[in-house]
């Protein structure tokens, strides 16, 4: 059996450091916040190339936290994606403003400049791109929009981590950027987490309080705050973990290499675009097939595990159908939705798992 991903593998690699990293929190006992999520903060902080990092509780938390600190208030609208995990628009409704949504761009699956435009109203209080699978929107286009409105772009880098777009990593083109330390991210916790990401000092500081109770120092609440605090041992973890993300990084490019070099000239599958001028990080290797559903049976029948990311866009949602939205709104998300297939993808998988998955997928190729 190939299993879509091996967390135990993970956890085998690097067992004596997390061990220890989390026997000295225990000793220390500093289990909220404290010196090791400072000290995770400053690295995080570092490897995307930002000035500040300010831990949270998930990666939830840091879209709502983001976006309420770049000014999103009830009844304003945020546009952002349907194609994408259903927490990007979550974020905006509990702050009880509007999702607007723009349809996706059909090669990397991420908001089409070219419609984010009209999207916007004079209640567009934020863009919310989302960099999908590991790769980055196309950042230089929304950007350019957003400067024109004036209105701030917050990114969901939640599976972006170390993706880069020119160059610059995900998470300090707009004024925040999301990560998520769910643990089957890129870089992930052992329970959930989650961080904001900033140059702006002011943007930091509204964060840092919203995350624990508003307080600008103890019982001194000047904002209505949250209980969004990290714990210290995912902090001490995630230290640990962030040393090893680039060569994981490069082990999941690599794969991602071979299956494309594998898969190039598939009469069953189309193998995901590396875009120019991005670094995709490949949390996710998703192929597209017009008989998605048969291909993952057969996958499945060959013990080979996939995933679907995601099958019901998120205006298609039964929670979401107050938007107003309707089928055939946003067609290339709904044909992304249908035709979409994860294959396994992670650092400690073999190249020749990879080439065990390509067989699996290709083995009915001319049986019709
Ligand atoms: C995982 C994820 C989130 C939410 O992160 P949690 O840590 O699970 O709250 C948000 N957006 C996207 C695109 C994600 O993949």
């Amino acid at each position: 059996m190939i299993p879509f991903l091996d967390l135990k593998a993970q956890y085998a690699s690097i067992k004596g450091e997390v061990d220890a990293a989390v026997l000295s929190v225990l000793g220390s006992a500093q289990f909220v916040l404290g010196d090791e999520v400072a000290a995770f903060e400053r690295e995080f902080a570092a490897y995307c190339g930002t000035r500040h990092a300010i831990a949270v509780n998930t990666g939830t938390s840091a879209l709502h936290l983001a976006l309420l600190a770049a000014g999103v208030g009830p009844g304003d609208e945020v546009v952002t994606v349907p194609f994408t995990f259903v927490a990007s628009a979550a974020a905006i409704c509990y702050i009880g403003a509007r999702p607007v949504f723009v349809d996706i761009d059909p090669v990397t699956f991420t908001m089409d400049p070219a419609r984010l435009e009209s999207a916007i109203t004079p209640r567009t209080k934020a863009i919310l791109p989302v960099h999908l699978y590991g790769q980055m929107a196309e950042m230089d286009a929304i950007a350019e929009i957003a400067e024109r409105h004036g209105i701030p772009v917050v990114e969901d880098a939640c599976q972006a981590h170390g993706a880069e777009y020119l160059g610059q990593r995900a998470g300090g083109i707009g004024v925040s950027g999301c990560f998520s330390f769910y643990p089957g991210k890129n870089l992930g916790a052992c329970g959930e987490g989650g961080i904001v990401v900033t140059n702006d000092d002011a943007q930091m500081e509204t964060i840092r309080m919203l995350r624990d109770w508003g307080q600008e120092r103890r019982y001194h609440h000047v904002l209505k705050g949250y209980n969004y605090r990290m714990d210290g041992i995912q902090g001490a973890i995630l230290r640990v973990k962030l040393r090893h993300l680039e060569d994981w990084t490069e082990a999941r490019r690599k794969h991602a290499r071979h299956y494309s070099s594998l898969l190039a000239g598939s009469r069953r599958v189309q193998p995901p675009v590396d875009a120019a001028g991005r670094r995709h990080v490949y949390h996710i290797y998703a192929v597209r097939s017009p008989d998605r559903d048969g291909l993952q049976r057969s996958l499945q029948a060959e013990g080979v595990q996939s995933g679907l990311h995601y099958p019901i866009p998120v205006h298609l949602q039964k929670a979401y159908a107050d938007l107003g939205y309707r089928a055939g709104d946003f067609p290339v998300s709904e044909a992304a939705a249908r035709e979409i297939l994860s294959l396994p993808i992670y650092p400690e998988m073999t190249s020749r798992q990879v080439e065990c998955v390509v067989a699996a997928v290709e083995q009915e190729a001319y049986v019709g």
